[in-house]
């Protein structure tokens, strides 16, 4: 799917099962048509070099209904694709990574009043 021009989005993972982290949120249904399996989504943005020249990429994540294409609120940051393979390292402030991204687009699309 085409977010916006240079932007693909890819459906991620389809359900709750297949979440995996332990302290990751479970998705709630959707608020729209009930169904049980919203997926995420993960887009990917611009692509730099910061200045020790590691790759850095900006990422999107979404959660998405595939029966109805209710959409959550965007989470987005950026993710150094070369500290990801090396998870001991200190991050800096403006970085993130996509299990945080990717837990803010689940509180986001879990936020309502039952
Ligand atoms: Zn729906």
């Amino acid at each position: 799917m085409k977010y916006r021009k240079g932007i693909v989005c890819n459906l991620i993972k389809g359900n709750n099962d297949a979440l995996g982290e332990v302290n990751m949120e479970r998705l709630k249904r959707c608020p729209f048509c009930g169904y049980e399996k919203p997926g995420l989504m993960m887009c990917k943005g611009r692509k730099f070099v910061n200045g020790l020249d590691q790759p850095i990429e900006q990422h999107k994540w979404y959660v998405q209904c595939p029966k109805c294409k209710a959409r959550g609120s965007v989470s987005s940051g950026k993710v150094n694709l070369w500290s990801d393979l090396n998870k001991d390292l200190p991050i800096p402030g403006w970085q993130t990574t996509d299990d945080q991204i990717k837990s803010i687009a689940v509180k986001l699309w879990n936020y309502r009043i039952d």
